[in-house]
């Protein structure tokens, strides 16, 4: 008994996520995001000190980390709940990002004795979730284990810049504590995501579909648009796969829908750099 009771961390950790399985964008697209973001920062700040420079490779690691496979990571999923809908699985892991969040956040604003490095990486592993918002099976949300906008354009993050005129817009709103800022840039990030998604999707100036719920439904839009019966608290799938092509979803429209939104967790990340780089370390 008490060896199967040692196991079953190790057993749900596979039922819960099987190997190769991405919750969430994947990995390797945090991190290209993060490396923009501290690419554009650096650009900004030329004059970085050097224990500065060196912490803000932790600060990508820690974008990260967040996923790895770890008892904490099964204990807690990464969707949006700000209504508190979704609740615990019935081994206890809670469904919702908040209560992760809000801990995170509490352990950097009340930093004692962190080294530069280690404040940076814990920087990551909360910026991890405001990146996340700009994902819509994330956000809506969308109960999933692998959604195909997660993994969709990761090689071309490198090639996202952002668009001209945003940076002095991130440097005004980068003001403040981390306290206060940083859960207020989780629920801007997710707020432009849904407003995202109920936008027409244009191509070549032509409306081709009315929003993006052909793809992805929220909770209140469930019932029979839904292929699958969505599980409590939780939006649906629509008729639509992303990344496919139908009709005049190409993979262009795709391609500009998916720029979009990783310009904006691009932004949102150099917001949190911007923001870091207030407080002394
Ligand atoms: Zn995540």
């Amino acid at each position: 008994m008490h060896l199967l009771r040692s196991m079953l961390p190790i057993v749900l950790a596979t039922l819960v996520f099987p190997t190769g399985t991405a919750i969430g964008f994947e990995k390797k697209a945090h991190g290209e995001i993060s490396k923009k973001a501290v690419s554009i920062y650096r650009a900004i700040n030329p004059g970085l000190s050097e224990k500065r420079a060196k912490a803000l490779l932790g600060f990508i690691e820690g974008s990260k980390d967040e996923d790895n496979i770890s008892m904490q990571r099964m204990f807690h999923w990464h969707f949006y709940d700000p209504a508190k809908k979704l609740g615990r699985t019935w081994w206890g892991a809670e469904r919702s990002n908040g209560v992760r969040f809000e801990k995170l956040v509490k352990q950097l604003s009340e930093s004692k004795g962190m080294s530069p490095d280690e404040y940076y990486a814990l920087a990551g592993r909360i910026v991890h979730h405001i990146q996340d918002m700009s994902s819509p099976p994330h956000t809506v949300p969308v109960y999933h284990l692998k959604d195909p906008f997660d993994s969709y354009g990761t090689s071309r993050i490198n090639r996202i810049t952002l668009q001209q005129g945003r940076i002095p817009v991130l440097m005004n709103e980068s003001r403040g504590t981390l306290k206060d800022r940083l859960p207020e840039f989780l629920k801007y990030a997710a707020d432009k995501t849904l407003e995202s998604i109920e936008k027409p999707v244009v191509h070549q100036g032509k409306i081709i579909a009315d929003n993006w719920s052909l793809f992805w439904l929220k909770a209140q839009q469930t019932g029979e648009r839904c292929r699958k019966k969505p599980c409590k608290g939780f939006g649906c799938y629509g008729k639509m796969v992303f990344g496919f092509t139908k009709g005049p979803f190409i993979q262009e429209v795709y391609q500009d829908f998916y720029d979009h939104q990783i310009e904006n967790a691009v932004a949102d990340t150099v917001k949190v750099l911007l923001l870091l780089g207030n407080v002394e370390i």
